[in-house]
């Protein structure tokens, strides 16, 4: 018997209608002979909505208060999920996280999974029911309070389980058919994917793919979980991530995988650094301090008459005020000039693990926005990944130039069932 983890995400199971569907859906596959564990996430905008009710009532909620209320999203789905399935004439009992044994460190509205003792889930799996867990939540040792994992969460809550269960495959279902190589709402010719390695993924993921959840890949890739991303809306076979063996590796893969844009981002330009060692030290422990995220970094030849450069490095937009702030407060002590503030700005990423063997890469990304009128205004490289910083506003079509350059254009149009991207 094999044992399947599946995942639905809040497009999915966003009114009575469609948590009947996933109910028949989860049906199927037990009747096939599996053992079903269901991570699910809350019905469809859910979570925004019961932040956007917290922030009325407070302008600061408490952290603690927070996840008890967000988590009461996913008790909802898991519960409903589980009474649609009774009613198909089949068992199924829901969990919460802490009932699931998900166990977290304790920080709240970003915990960690640290470990996880899914015993009564096993237990409930022996007696042949199936299984519910609410996803995004966990549970504190020290504090002994709820906590949520980050927006998302509910694929690292359907890995977990899969890792903990030792699961065959963990089915992450969603609003389109799988992986593209590039977000279909933005490029209705993108080509689904039929296996990437997670290694690839997490660069797309890391650069704005919404599809998965980076934290969710990161912890499929060390522990070895298989991925199928599906469409809950068909049955096709959707696309595989994929942990490669040695002799995989080796094997020719495609050049490119696919191209992700991200508009989440800002610049901040430190001006007027004066060129000698230790100032670059000295303001990255400045940012670092904030807790913030840094992405790309570029520091220019500085003039030999001035002896100052110029610093730019790009972050999260929600994080560029409190960096900022940190950085003036220490602009006497580093001695640069002045700083620049920019969130105009997007990124491409184009990942591919062919890259790794293959020359002209660069050349030929360049070349496309060239043709196109875009202006480059950083680049940043990895051994699988090319970025470029361009104007926000050009992002859009500098991705389609690209996806086009590259030959990733399908000559079908890809579905898109429901839901945002998100
Ligand atoms: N409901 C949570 C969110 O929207 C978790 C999830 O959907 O995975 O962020
Ligand atoms: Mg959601």
């Amino acid at each position: 018997m094999s044992l399947i983890v599946q995942k639905f995400g809040g497009s999915s199971v966003a009114d009575a209608e469609s948590i009947k569907r996933v109910a028949k859906r989860i049906v199927e596959t037990r009747k096939a002979g599996n053992e079903v564990v269901v991570a699910v996430s809350a019905m469809g905008d859910t979570t925004d909505e019961l932040l956007d009710l917290a922030h009325e009532v407070a302008p600061i909620p408490a952290p603690r208060e927070m996840d008890m209320l967000l988590s009461a999203g996913e008790r909802i789905s898991m519960a409903l999920l589980a009474m649609a399935i009774e009613s198909l004439g089949h068992d199924a009992r829901s969990f919460t996280g802490s009932q699931a044994g998900m166990i977290t460190d304790a920080r709240h509205g970003a915990a960690r999974i640290v470990d996880v003792t899914p015993v009564r889930l096993r237990e409930a799996l022996d007696e042949g029911a199936i299984v519910i867990v609410a996803g995004f939540q966990g549970f504190n040792r020290d504090t002994k309070d709820i906590t949520t994992l980050g927006r998302g969460g509910s694929d690292t809550t359907a890995v977990a389980l899969a890792a903990a269960l030792d699961a065959d495959v963990c089915e992450i279902y969603t609003d389109v058919d799988g992986i593209f190589s590039a977000d279909p709402r933005l490029v209705p010719n993108a080509q689904k994917i039929d296996r990437i390695t997670s290694e690839e993924m997490l660069e797309l993921a890391a650069n704005g793919a919404k599809v998965l959840y980076i934290r969710a890949v990161e912890y499929a890739r060390r522990h070895g979980v298989t991925l199928h991303v599906r469409s809950s809306f068909n049955n096709n076979e959707g696309t595989i991530v994929y942990n490669p063996t040695e002799s995989e590796t080796a094997v020719e893969e495609p050049l490119i995988a696919g191209v992700a844009t991200d508009l989440s981002e800002a610049k901040i330009t430190v001006v007027g650094v004066p060129d000698i060692p230790g100032k670059a030290a000295q303001i990255f422990t400045i940012v670092a301090k904030t807790g913030a995220n840094i992405d790309m970094i570029v520091q220019n030849v500085s003039a030999a008459s001035t002896g100052l450069t110029d610093i730019s490095f790009t972050l999260p937009k929600s994080e560029g005020q409190l960096v900022l702030t940190a950085l003036r407060a220490e602009q006497e002590d580093s001695g640069f000039k002045a700083l620049q503030y920019d969130d105009q700005i997007g990124k491409l990423a184009l990942v591919g693990a062919g890259m790794r063997t293959n020359a002209g890469v660069s050349a030929k990304l360049f070349t496309a926005l060239y043709e196109a009128g875009i202006n480059i205004e950083m680049i940043s490289t990895s051994e699988i990944r090319i970025s470029v910083v361009t104007r926000a506003d050009t992002i859009n079509d500098a991705l389609r130039v690209v996806h086009t350059a590259f030959g990733l254009d399908a000559d079908t149009e890809a579905v898109v069932h429901a839901g945002t991207g998100r």
